[in-house]
């Protein structure tokens, strides 16, 4: 295994650069503020385990703080009245501000999550970008119908912002979270409290600087850091938030939903966990499949909702593949995200990084055979080998449970029919993909698998046009495409009846 954490190398040596935290309090009503309580928590490196800054610990009273500002920001004043256009020019201006800070906001990314900082700025920023430019676009084109009623009546529909949306993140993609929930519900004239994940608050705290530097007015865009049993809690229980927008685990979604129901009724949208299948079929080019499932289940050290964390193959190409992907396991470097050398960087916090060790063992003690990897990386920090299972059984626990981490399960199948009943048995349906030459292969299994997403001949392949969202228990609404905006509009039908009209 190729990594930079044996022997000589030293975490924390020639590539450690932490880079100036400026901002740590939460920011309400387009200030930066210490918590009402004046506590605070910390926020770590992965790379060695050790505190890097303390920031503002919000609670339910910070959170209450911060629905007044966004609901007088909503009923009082000027951003869900101003044209889309004009909101369109603000967000157009903000995605220009991350552009250029890009270099800044990456680092804080790569040492706040342990994400690969060239890539975080090259695929993570550069998307959040377009993402504001695509909801920036679509700001001045949301619109309702004119409807056709019965004889002697006239209508039409209206869509209004839903009002105060609270919006709960995730620790595995702090900046597109970010802007996945908060593009649309800008453009449609929402206000917003977003609480990022506790492991990876840095850079939303960055955004909402950029926002106001941006002319989004002072209680628009809120950000409350804080943990999800109190601070989450009080947004998706809040009743005088309108919406709650959440990405996170199926657990947590679960509560969130719980939460709302026994408030204000309000409506959720859920992003969640997946265990998401890829099929390769024998005619598949065995070098673009290998290249295909290894980085489908390894971007991002595997954690990310979508990995393809089960591969089946089909038996004729089986050999090849498993070879292959053992090799890409031996030549991926591990070690420090700053390091442009690096393929996979330390897994974002200590419990996922135990929790991914458990899963390992459990895959060993069920009977699955260890192809490769298996370890942690060096003695600091939170680096995984990239681990391969073969011979893994559907009833095995890495085979049903989402690891959130660098461990691929290949399994093998005989037939089409086997591999679609087999990609189908799990609770989950949020992502697929499917490796063939044959169109029809790939029609009858796209049309075939309960998941929100199938890629045909690649994987983990997102645009802001394409909508994202779960079947099943990954949850529902849509993020992504012009379908997100439904999420926070309201339609409202307008009925009069025609008087006098000579054609009725
Ligand atoms: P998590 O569900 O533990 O936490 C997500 C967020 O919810 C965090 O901000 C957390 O503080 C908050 N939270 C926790 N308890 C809460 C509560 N009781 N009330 C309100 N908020 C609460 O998930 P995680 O460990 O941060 O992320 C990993 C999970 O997220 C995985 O299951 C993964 O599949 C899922 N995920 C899904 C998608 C998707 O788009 N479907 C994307 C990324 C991650």
């Amino acid at each position: 295994m190729a990594n930079h954490c044996d022997g000589d190398f030293n975490p924390t040596g020639s590539f450690l650069k932490i880079p100036a935290i400026k901002f740590t309090k939460l920011f309400i009503n387009g200030e930066f503020v210490d918590s009402i309580s004046g506590k605070t928590f910390d926020t770590f490196d992965p790379r060695t385990g050790e505190v890097i800054a303390k920031l503002s610990l919000g609670d339910a009273e910070d959170v209450d703080l911060a629905v007044k500002a966004a609901r007088h920001a909503f009923d009082h004043d000027p951003w869900p009245r101003m044209s889309g256009s004009e909101r369109g020019m603000i967000m157009m201006k903000f995605a220009d501000l991350i552009q250029e800070n890009a270099e800044e906001i990456a680092a804080l990314d790569a040492v706040n999550g342990g994400k690969l900082f060239t890539l975080c700025k090259v695929i993570d920023i550069a998307a959040a970008s377009r993402t504001l430019r695509y909801y920036a676009g679509a700001a001045d084109k949301i619109h309702g119908t004119v409807l056709k009623l019965s004889k002697g009546l006239q209508g039409y529909t209206l869509k209004e912002p839903i009002g105060v949306v609270g919006s709960i993140i995730p620790w595995n993609f702090p900046t597109a979270m970010f802007f996945m929930k908060t593009g649309p519900a800008l453009a449609t004239g929402c206000t917003i409290i977003l609480k990022p994940a506790e492991q990876t608050p840095l850079s939303a705290l960055y955004y909402a600087q950029l926002a106001k530097m941006t002319g989004v007015p002072d209680g628009v865009l809120n950000v409350v850091n804080g943990y999800g049993c109190t601070t989450g809690d009080a947004i998706s229980s809040h009743m005088d938030i309108d919406k709650v927008t959440f990405t996170g685990s199926t657990k947590v979604g679960r509560k969130i939903m719980m939460a709302a129901a026994a408030s204000n009724l309000k409506p959720v949208s859920l992003e969640l966990g997946g265990k998401s299948p890829l099929l390769i079929f024998d005619d598949a080019d065995i070098d673009q499949a290998a290249d295909v499932a290894f980085s489908g289940m390894f971007f991002n050290k595997g954690e990310i909702c979508v990995a393809s964390s089960r591969v089946f193959v089909q038996e004729g190409i089986y050999e090849k593949l498993e070879k292959k992907l053992v090799e890409k396991a031996k030549a991926t470097v591990v070690g420090d995200p700053f390091d442009p050398k690096v393929h996979q960087g330390p897994q974002t916090n200590k419990m996922q990084f135990e929790k991914i060790l458990s899963y390992i063992e459990k895959g060993k003690t069920e009977g699955a055979t260890l192809l490769v990897g298996g370890n942690r990386v060096g003695q600091k920090g939170y680096y995984i080998e990239p681990t391969i299972f073969a011979d893994v059984k559907d009833n095995m626990t890495i085979a049903k449970e989402e690891i959130f981490g660098p461990v691929l399960c290949l399994m093998k199948f005989k037939t089409l029919e086997e591999a679609i009943k087999r990609a189908n048995i799990t609770t989950y349906g949020l992502a697929a993909g499917i490796i063939t030459k044959n169109l029809n292969v790939a029609n009858s299994v796209s049309r075939s698998i309960r998941v929100g997403i199938i890629w045909i001949n690649c994987y983990t392949v997102f645009d802001v046009g394409c909508p994202f969202g779960g079947y099943k228990m990954s949850g529902f609404g849509r993020d992504f495409g012009l379908e997100a905006l439904d999420q926070y509009l309201q339609i409202k039908s307008v009925v009069t009846p025609v008087l006098n009209s000579p054609w009725y």
